[in-house]
């Protein structure tokens, strides 16, 4: 969709009725309970069966019933966003569920074209490498595996069906259970792309950068809880051998985390020069919540194996405040929130051209 359409759609908007919407899943919570903060009306576009936490909660103003999540394409469903006014807040079941945004008129807030950046791992790749950071080595076929590997696939898949193998008989063997065990489709396998695996701590950062005030933002960090990876340290070493367990990597949830100090030189620089390549790849280049998710090693270096060009579900630790920021805003202030009072901001300096696509 030609940015031109959308900045027509958001300067026809009445700026002080602005509704926030999102789907409902993976980070609306944070998203709408923001929003509210900062004083917005909110919408959750939902599917039956996620209603009830909608619901629950009470930070919908209004629920629009949704019988799939691409039903948010749909003419009428569009025309009904336009004329509320709403900016949209994307968020990992965007890319996991829509994925193509070319037919969405209504404006997103960040920058669309990074989203894509971010589903193509090649182009992922040459962002990171662009910007300086260090990355796990890839492997281009399966034949090529040369130590141990973790094998994922394109996309936000919450690391549904992903393995570890050490050389191509054992990835074969694996991703035929993977397929049988019903976690992993065939033709995922052939697109899968095939990473060093680093043995350290993960750490996962939410950074916001914010175009109205020209800067990078520790938001929140998280590590994730993950089935079954995380449970295999609760089984004996012999029960483990016997019954012959293959780690599995499905988010279930997040932990936050409090980093060394000494170690945020390393990812708050690796959070400007992500910003600054982003720039020259997709105009206007970052605008919003992103995510480095790394792990440091034995000799605490950085390793980054993943970017997110929007809010991640990490940051939903970080509600109210996390420590970083609020040593930041000296208030309670969370991704949600952040990404409403930019907003806020653009709206009040009559500049929401500037943080939609
Ligand atoms: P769900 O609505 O729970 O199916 O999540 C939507 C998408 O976001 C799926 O692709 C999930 O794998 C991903 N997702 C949800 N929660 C998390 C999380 N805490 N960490 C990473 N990915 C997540
Ligand atoms: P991702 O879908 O890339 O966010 O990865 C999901 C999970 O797989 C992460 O939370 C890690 O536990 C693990 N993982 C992915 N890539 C690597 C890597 N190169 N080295 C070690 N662990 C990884």
């Amino acid at each position: 969709m030609d940015r031109s359409k959308i900045l027509e759609v958001i300067r026809q908007y009445d700026r002080n009725s602005i509704t926030i919407a999102t789907l409902g899943s993976h980070s609306a919570l944070n998203i709408l309970r923001g929003a509210k903060d900062e004083g917005f009306k909110t919408i959750c576009l939902c599917r039956e069966k996620e209603r009830i936490i909608y619901e629950s909660f009470g930070v919908a103003d209004e629920i629009l019933g949704l019988r799939d999540y691409p039903d948010l394409l749909k003419k009428s469903m569009q025309e009904e966003l336009v004329e509320k006014n709403a900016i949209l807040i994307p968020h990992g079941s965007f890319n996991a569920y829509i994925g193509n945004l070319d037919e969405l008129i209504v404006p997103v807030f960040g920058n669309r074209m990074l989203m894509a950046w971010e589903v193509d791992r090649e182009k992922q790749r040459k962002w990171l490498l662009d910007a300086g950071l260090t990355l796990p080595k890839t492997f281009e076929r399966p034949e090529d595996i040369d130590g141990l590997a973790i094998v994922k696939y394109p996309g936000a898949k919450g690391g549904m069906g992903y393995f570890l193998a050490s050389n191509s008989g054992e990835f074969y063997e694996k991703a035929k259970q993977m397929v049988e065990n019903g976690l992993i489709g065939a033709e995922e396998i052939e697109n899968a792309h095939i990473q060093e695996y680093i043995v350290g701590a993960n750490v996962y950062f939410s950074f916001f950068y914010s175009p109205m005030l020209g800067r990078v933002e520790l938001i929140a960090v998280d590590r994730r809880y993950e089935a079954s990876v995380d449970g295999l340290g609760r089984i004996p070493a012999e029960q483990q051998l016997k019954v012959d367990i293959m780690p599995t990597y499905t988010v279930i949830g997040n932990f936050p985390v409090v980093l060394r100090e000494s170690l945020l030189a390393q990812a708050i620089k690796a959070a400007r020069s992500v910003v600054d390549v982003s720039k020259q790849i997709a105009h206007p280049g970052m605008v919003g919540p992103f995510c480095l998710e790394a792990v440091f090693d034995e000799n605490a270096r950085m390793v980054v194996f993943e970017i997110s060009a929007r809010i991640v579900a990490g940051s939903n630790v970080g509600i109210p405040a996390s420590p970083y920021s609020y040593v930041l805003f000296g208030e309670p202030m969370y991704m949600g929130r952040r990404i409403a009072r930019e907003i806020r901001i653009a709206s009040e300096k009559d500049m929401l051209e500037e943080v939609v696509y």
